[in-house]
C-alpha cells in the first residue's frame, strides 16, 4: 500500500511527455511524483523490433539532456528506451513504477486518486498517458468470418510469423508504411489498403532545417505556411495526397513505401470495404485473398480513468486551454494528446511541458482552490 501522502502534482505516465513534465517540475523545485503502471518508457519495450525514430536525434532528445554522441542519426527503439531510462537517472526524477491510476475524483480543491497501490491526494493531476495503450481498431464488416489473424500494428513485432503468407496492411501512416515495407523486404506477399490518401516527406536534411521548418510553420500565417509545405504526389502509384490542408495531416517520413510500390514489391488498394472468408473486398470493387491482416489504424488518447471529467473535440482530443489545462477543470492537465503535424511530438515536448508547468505554477500560486479566470 502506498502512503496516503499528498503530492502537490501527480503526473501519470513515465513516457517522454511525463518525464519532460517531471523534469520541468523538478527544475522549478515543485513537489511532484510520477506514477507509471509499467516501467519507464513502457511503450518503447513493445514497439516493433525494427522501429527507429523517424525524427533525427538532435530534435528527439528531452529537455536538458542530449542523446549520446554515439547514437546514429535515427536512434533505434532500444536506444531511445535506454535514453529515457538514463534521463530518469540523470535528473533523479521521482518515478513510482508499477503503479496504475485507476480512477480520479476532484472535490473542488483536491484530487483523490485511486491507484493500484492505494489512494493518493494531489492538488494538480497531470495526465501523460499517451496514446499507445489505446489502439483504434475499426470494425470491419465480415471480420468474424475471416480465416486468418487480424492484429493491430501495436501487436506486430517482426515479419517472421507471416513467412509464406499474403498479408494486407490496413492504413498507411508511419507504422503501416514501415511494416508493409519490412514484410515485403522479407519476401512476404504484401499489400496495403489506403483510404483518404497519404502525404510523404523526404527524410530531413539536417536538425537545423527541421527546427527552422517547425518554427516557420508555427509562426507564419496559415495560408502562407500551407503554400510552403511541399508534398510530393504519388497518386500515380495509388497513394494520392490526402484532401484538405497539408497542415492537417501527419506526413509519413521517407519514400520507402512509394519505392516499394513502384518496384512491384507492395500492392496498393483503396479502403477495405469488407471481408468474406479469406477474401478482402475494397472500395473500388476489387477483391483479393489474404491470410492475415495488420491494422495500422492508429491510436486514441489513453485517458479512460479521467474521461468522464473531460470534454472532447470531434477528433477525440481533450478540450484544453493554452496550458494544457482541461476546460472543465484547470487542475486536470493533459500533455501529449494533440500532436503537431509539422514537427515530431518528441521535438515539441519540451516546449509543451514547460508551458504546462507555467499553467500549473500559476494555479498553485493562486492557492489550493483557485481557478484561473483566463489564460495567462
Ligand atoms: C510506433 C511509434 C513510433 C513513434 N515514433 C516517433 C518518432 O520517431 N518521433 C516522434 O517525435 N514521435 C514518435 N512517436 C509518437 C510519440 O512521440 C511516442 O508515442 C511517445 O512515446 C509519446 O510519449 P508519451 O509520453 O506522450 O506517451 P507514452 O510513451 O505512450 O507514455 C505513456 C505512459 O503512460 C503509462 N500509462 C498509461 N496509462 C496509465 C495509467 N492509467 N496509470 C499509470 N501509467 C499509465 C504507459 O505505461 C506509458 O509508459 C511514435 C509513436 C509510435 C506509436
Amino acid at each position: 500500500m502506498m502512503e496516503p501522502a499528498r503530492s502537490q502534482v501527480v503526473v501519470v505516465g513515465a513516457g517522454p511527455a511525463g518525464l519532460a513534465v517531471a523534469h520541468e517540475l523538478a527544475r522549478r523545485g515543485m513537489v511532484y511524483r510520477v506514477l507509471e503502471r509499467g516501467r519507464v518508457g513502457e511503450a518503447w519495450y513493445h514497439h516493433y523490433d525494427r522501429l527507429c525514430l523517424h525524427t533525427v536525434k538532435q530534435v528527439s532528445a528531452l529537455p536538458g539532456l542530449p542523446m549520446p554522441a554515439a547514437y546514429p542519426r535515427f536512434p533505434s527503439r532500444a536506444q531511445f528506451l535506454a535514453y529515457l531510462q538514463q534521463y530518469v537517472r540523470h535528473f533523479a526524477l521521482r518515478v513510482d513504477e508499477g503503479v496504475e491510476l485507476c480512477g480520479a475524483a476532484f472535490d473542488g480543491s483536491c484530487w483523490r486518486l485511486d491507484t493500484s497501490r492505494g489512494t493518493l491526494e494531489a492538488s494538480v493531476l497531470v495526465m501523460a498517458t499517451g496514446i499507445w495503450s489505446a489502439p483504434v481498431r475499426p470494425a470491419i464488416p465480415g471480420e468474424e468470418r475471416f480465416d486468418g489473424p487480424i492484429l493491430h500494428s501495436r501487436d506486430y513485432r517482426n515479419p517472421q510469423p507471416f513467412t509464406g503468407q499474403r498479408v494486407l496492411v490496413v492504413g498507411a501512416g508511419n507504422s503501416g508504411s514501415e511494416i508493409a515495407v519490412e514484410l515485403a523486404e522479407h519476401g512476404v506477399a504484401t499489400a496495403i489498403a489506403v483510404r483518404g490518401g497519404v502525404a510523404f516527406v523526404p527524410e530531413p536534411p539536417s536538425a537545423v532545417a527541421v527546427r527552422l521548418g517547425a518554427w516557420l510553420m508555427r509562426t507564419l500565417p496559415r495560408p502562407l505556411a500551407e503554400r510552403l509545405l511541399w508534398r510530393r504526389d504519388f497518386g500515380h502509384l495509388g497513394l494520392p495526397l490526402p484532401p484538405g490542408s497539408p497542415l492537417d495531416h501527419f506526413p509519413v517520413v521517407g519514400y520507402e513505401l512509394p519505392e516499394a510500390v513502384a518496384a512491384g514489391r507492395v500492392g496498393v488498394y483503396p479502403g477495405l470495404a469488407r471481408l468474406a472468408g479469406g477474401v478482402a473486398h475494397f472500395d473500388d470493387h476489387r477483391s483479393a485473398p489474404f491470410d492475415a491482416l495488420i491494422l495500422a489504424t492508429g491510436y486514441r488518447p489513453a485517458l479512460d480513468p479521467v474521461a468522464h471529467l473531460l470534454t472532447f473535440d470531434g477528433k477525440g482530443r481533450p478540450m484544453l486551454d493554452g496550458y494544457g489545462r482541461a476546460q472543465t477543470n484547470p487542475r486536470l492537465v493533459c500533455v501529449g494528446y494533440s500532436y503537431p503535424t509539422t514537427e515530431g511530438w518528441i521535438q515539441a515536448i519540451g516546449r509543451v511541458a514547460a508551458r504546462a508547468v507555467d499553467g500549473i505554477a500559476a494555479l498553485l500560486q493562486d492557492g489550493p482552490g483557485a481557478r484561473p479566470t483566463a489564460d495567462r
